[in-house]
């Protein structure tokens, strides 16, 4: 089996040296063939927008993924009739859009902070009126890991966050006063097989994931009502793949602040903390292959590298770690270089090597 996956960054470094054992082999398409993807599995470069060299791309291949989210949603369609393409871009469009992707929610019954659309300064004033503050604006497309995002804590934030991203199409949404943040992976395969990975608490820091610990603790009613909620959106379109969502907690309900289909960084714990992992788990759904158990095998930890990698020896030198270093040739602020896991016997054991492995961040 053959798997072309577009974009070649750690996502799909961990997609290639997942399929390796099971005789599936990954080949990239990236700008660049210094990446991640690369340095595991062949890759050809070109432009995201070359649909030409992307077709050729494609066409060797059994089935066409992707490890980036902003993939034009047009240079993919015209590949749909020579392979199939797992997620499926109408999946991914919404995905690309937190106005459609809030939107969808809504219209599934999946609870989501208040929000509006803004295009005008006009618009977020009638927002900010009806939803009131503090909320964030942010920009509907191309924003991660916090980018893109505005506070607007009181009236006299307007300004600035206006200077910021006025211009662009945004969406004003009512700040969560949360409790915690959850995270759901599930998977759907060709023959229609669902499972989901135990729910992972998670941790931000300016934005990006700092932390996942998982299973997340207290969770026997979320987790039902968190995999009512993603089974939704795989009936929607009848989705392959892997499939993340990400939720608030607040007053004990769950409510959605985005999906990405994809495998996804607060699933990186399941490598070596659940039965199979979310890598191999996609592959196996977009493949036609039994799904494998989505089960923990403990209580696992996972931190991210954001900047700055530690020094191997030193993280090594924690007992029980496993270090994922992504090959990256350059570090720079907020850019994930790599991430570490380990798991434990029992949530206490967990939290205590945790603390640890925060230390090397
Ligand atoms: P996002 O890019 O939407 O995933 O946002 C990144 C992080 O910002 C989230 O994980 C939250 O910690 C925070 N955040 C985003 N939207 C909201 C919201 N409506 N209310 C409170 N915090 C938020």
């Amino acid at each position: 089996m053959k798997v072309a996956v577009i974009g070649a960054g750690q996502l799909g470094r961990m997609l290639a040296l997942s399929g390796y054992p099971l005789g599936i082999r990954c080949e990239f398409y990236d700008r660049s063939a210094d990446t991640p993807g690369g340095q595991v599995g062949p890759i050809t470069t070109g432009e995201f927008d070359d649909i030409a060299a992307l077709a050729t791309f494609a066409a060797r291949a059994d089935v066409l993924t992707f490890d980036w989210e902003n993939i034009p949603v047009s240079a993919l369609q015209p590949l749909a009739g020579l392979v199939p393409i797992y997620p499926q871009p109408a999946a991914l469009e919404v995905a690309q859009d937190r106005l459609l992707e809030k939107t969808l929610f809504r219209d599934l019954g999946i609870p989501t902070p208040p929000f509006a659309p803004v295009d005008l300064r006009s618009d977020l004033e009638a927002a900010i009126e009806r939803i009131g503050v503090p909320g964030i604006l942010k920009t509907r497309r191309l924003g991660y890991d916090g980018k893109g995002q505005a506070r607007i804590m009181k009236r006299s934030d307007i300004d600035a966050a206006w200077a910021q991203l006025g211009g662009e199409s945004l969406i004003y949404e009512g700040f969560v006063r949360f409790s915690r943040e959850l995270s759901l992976v599930a998977v759907r395969s060709t023959r229609g097989e669902v499972a989901a990975y135990p729910l992972a608490e998670n941790v931000h820091k300016n934005g990006i994931l700092a932390e996942t610990r998982a299973p997340a603790a207290r969770i026997t009613t979320l987790q039902r009502t968190a995999e009512k909620y993603v089974r939704a959106v795989f009936d929607r379109y009848r989705y392959v793949g892997v499939l993340a969502m990400e939720f608030f907690v607040a007053d004990g309900k769950l409510i959605a602040n985005e999906m990405a289909p994809r495998v996804h960084n607060s699933g990186h714990w399941t490598i070596e903390g659940a039965q199979t992992s979310q890598f191999e788990n996609h592959l196996r759904a977009i493949t036609g292959l039994p799904l494998g158990s989505t089960a923990a095998r403990g209580h696992a930890a996972m931190v991210n590298f954001v900047g700055r990698m530690p020094s191997t020896t030193k993280a090594l030198a924690v007992a029980g770690l496993h270090l994922h270093d992504y090959g990256k040739n350059e570090a720079r602020p907020g850019r994930k270089l790599g991430h570490a896991t380990l798991v434990a016997p029992t949530a206490r054991a967990r939290d205590t090597a945790l603390a640890k492995m925060r230390r090397l961040t």
